[in-house]
């Protein structure tokens, strides 16, 4: 049935009307708002190309939890800016590194909210790669059996002194790394990944969210996990993690910029979305949870066609540089901020996320309240 009988417009006259045939509902159910904890007291640094989000310290970060909380946010998610970063990043799996610190105290004053933890090593690595790095001029299975070593001593270490000649071994590897051709290495980063996962759920990390995009971590996780008695922990997988531009601010606020190099050799090409498929199936087959997609808006049709083919919780991280684009426009008056903010995460929504990880959670929230 065609025009004239045929008239889309009779369903768009009124807001009422508009809001009973509306297809897509943002609820702040679906929101998860990411934080980045450093050391100190009463600290509230604002990152300068993220304006209005700002590195905490254990205390602030309860503050902020509480609004978060009170917003009918469920969730956050922690990064961390550890005091010192060396070359096996022990920052990261230290059983008093910061978002270990956070996390028990957000779990005593806000028992009631969702903690999720990112699990990464870029952020305590002082080379800032998510990996292991050993220079590699000979083969690389080699280069990953020579740093295996330096990595099982800190794992073994007994003493302070055989702990730091150890950090001191792959410090150097770390060095020469940088100065020749370099990679980073897969299998010995496994190691140090889920003994950062394991820390981090003792400490009340809710849900482990693996971002470094090693092959086999999850699994490597989930056994971790299930050997340390912690079977109820889920992990929620960057499955398909874009090696993206869009994540400049980030690497201001985590303090996470790679010394040298970038992130190509094991994030994922803009150009591929079959690849992607294959990452996320891989990552459900080694016992995800929750799979994710990262960034969002650039990448609407891998979440759709992820939501598509897969039955598991989907979420989508809308990342720094799409809140920084549009925070900046919306300052010059280029855009309405609140009607982009709302579009951006209706959009990610629509494409099939049901979880949206955005720094945008807190307004929001109280945009929808
Ligand atoms: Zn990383």
């Amino acid at each position: 049935m065609a025009f004239p009988i045929t008239r889309l417009r009779r369903l768009r006259r009124t807001a009422e009307l508009r809001n009973l045939v509306t297809e897509t509902r943002l609820t702040p159910d679906s929101f998860v708002y990411p934080m980045f904890v450093c050391p100190g007291e009463g600290v509230r640094k604002e990152i300068g190309s993220m304006p209005g989000v700002s590195n905490l310290s254990v205390d602030e970060a309860v503050k902020e939890a509480e609004q978060v909380h009170a917003l009918g946010i469920p969730s956050v998610i922690l990064f961390g800016l550890p005091e010192k970063k060396d070359e096996v990043a022990t920052g990261a799996w230290a059983d008093d590194g910061i978002v270990q610190q956070a996390a028990r105290a957000l779990k005593r004053e806000v028992p009631g909210l969702i903690l999720m933890g990112d699990v990464c090593l870029c952020e305590y690595m002082s080379h800032g790669h998510c990996g292991i790095v050993k220079a590699s001029p000979q083969s690389l299975g080699a280069a990953a059996m020579d740093v295996l070593n330096p990595v099982h001593g800190i794992v073994a270490a007994k003493t302070e002194e055989e702990k730091t000649s150890a950090i001191n071994a792959a410090a150097a590897a770390a060095v020469r790394a940088a100065e020749s051709n370099y990679e980073i290495v897969n299998d010995a980063s496994l190691e140090l990944l889920a003994r950062t996962s394991v820390s981090l759920a003792k400490a009340g990390i809710d849900i482990i969210a693996p971002s470094d995009m090693m092959d086999g971590r999850v699994a490597a996780i989930r056994k971790a996990l299930d050997d340390a008695g912690l079977i109820n922990t889920p992990i929620l997988s960057y499955a398909a993690k874009f090696a993206s531009g869009f994540y400049g601010p980030f690497r201001e606020a985590a303090d996470s910029t790679p010394q040298f190099g970038d992130r190509r050799s094991y994030q994922m090409d803009s150009a591929n979305i079959r690849e992607a498929m294959r990452e996320i199936e891989l990552d459900i087959e080694e016992g995800a949870d929750m799979i994710m997609v990262k960034p969002a808006m650039p990448y609407l049709d891998v979440i759709a066609a992820a939501h598509a083919r897969f039955d598991l919780p989907l979420a989508a991280y809308q990342v720094s540089g799409e809140y920084a684009m549009i925070e900046a426009a919306a300052r010059n008056n280029w855009i309405d901020r609140e009607r982009v903010m709302m579009e951006s995460l209706l959009s990610i929504r629509r494409a099939g996320a049901s979880i949206i990880l955005t720094y945008h959670a807190k307004d929001a929230a109280k945009f929808l309240a």
